[in-house]
């Protein structure tokens, strides 16, 4: 159960490396973090093709007492090993739905769709999680269409039943399901046909060289081919300049993610992000 969490590429990650002490370390600290409600979500907006903000992806901060902001590449796959993921995953959850929930409230841009919100394979796998999100769904009377689900690929390889009928049930509440980070897992395109999903993310490792001709551009055009015709969504990550954008856009991509239009900031900025989009 332990690989199931891991992308593949991030057995090159220097995190990894890590010693075992400082591993401990972070566990110890997390589990402080959870008593101590040290964590935060921040939010980045989702762009479409006439830079409307169509959503927002909540991601994970952890305010440390002494080391300040703590990324996730930093404390996810230790939470994951240890099953702290499940607890952390938990808090996301009730935070992302309430955030939103307090936006649906204030107004938002007739643009905006949805929130996605980052879940773990041990988490989903959990046999309260669709009870849980309903739960947190009734509470916060917020519609299942403003809901977003990223999974990654590697966790419907040995999990594919259980897996397809939990999104079929929240699917039935009208959540929809993003594949994060695709492109990058174990992917089979089976998957694709079988299970309800609604959005593809190409992995930021595609976009960063992106060039028109490129054998990235080669790869992005055959996801967003496939997308096309099994009708998803495809949103783009990690776009950082005009150039990639302009690329992506010409490749037929819908919706595009990155620092270009603005990096994970805190919730009160990026509703002030969303403002200057409406007229309230
Ligand atoms: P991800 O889901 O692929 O999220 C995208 C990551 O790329 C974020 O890193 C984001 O800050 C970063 N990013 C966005 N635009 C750009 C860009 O233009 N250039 C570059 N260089 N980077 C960009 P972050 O926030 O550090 O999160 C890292 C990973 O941690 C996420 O990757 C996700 O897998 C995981 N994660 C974050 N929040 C959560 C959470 O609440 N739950 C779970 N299970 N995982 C989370
Ligand atoms: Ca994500
Ligand atoms: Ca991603
Ligand atoms: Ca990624």
């Amino acid at each position: 159960a332990k690989a199931l969490g891991r992308n593949a590429f991030q057995f090159y990650d220097p995190e990894m490396q890590s010693s075992a002490q400082e591993r401990l370390e972070i566990e110890k600290g997390l589990h402080q973090a959870i008593e101590n409600n040290e964590f935060e979500l921040w939010f980045q907006p989702q762009v479409g093709a006439g830079d409307e903000v169509i959503g927002a992806e909540a991601l994970l901060r952890w305010c440390h007492p002494s080391k300040g902001i703590v990324f996730p590449g930093d404390f996810i796959s230790i939470a994951e090993d240890s099953g702290q993921i499940v607890e952390i995953g938990n808090w996301v959850l009730a935070q992302g739905i309430q955030q939103l929930s307090s936006w649906i409230e204030q107004g938002l841009p007739e643009s905006f769709r949805r929130m996605a919100i980052n879940i773990s394979p041990l988490q989903f796998m959990q046999v309260d999680f669709v009870d849980r999100i309903f739960d947190l769904m009734d509470t916060a009377q917020l519609p299942g269409h403003m809901l977003e689900l990223e999974i990654t690929e590697n966790m419907l390889l040995n999990n594919f039943e259980i897996a397809s009928s939990k999104m079929k049930l929240l699917k039935q509440r009208g959540i929809s399901f993003a594949i994060d980070d695709f492109g990058t897992g174990y992917s089979s395109l089976k998957y694709l046909r079988n299970l309800p999903l609604d959005i593809l993310k190409i992995d930021r490792s595609f976009v960063t060289n992106l060039r028109p001709s490129s054998e990235d551009a080669a790869i992005v055009q055959v996801i967003i081919a496939t997308a096309d015709r099994l009708d998803l969504v495809v949103v783009a990550e990690g776009v950082e300049t005009y150039a990639q954008r302009d690329t992506l856009l010409a490749l037929g991509c819908h919706v595009f993610q990155g620092y270009l239009y603005s990096k994970p900031v805190p919730a009160a900025d990026l509703y002030r992000f969303l403002q200057q989009k409406i007229k309230m």
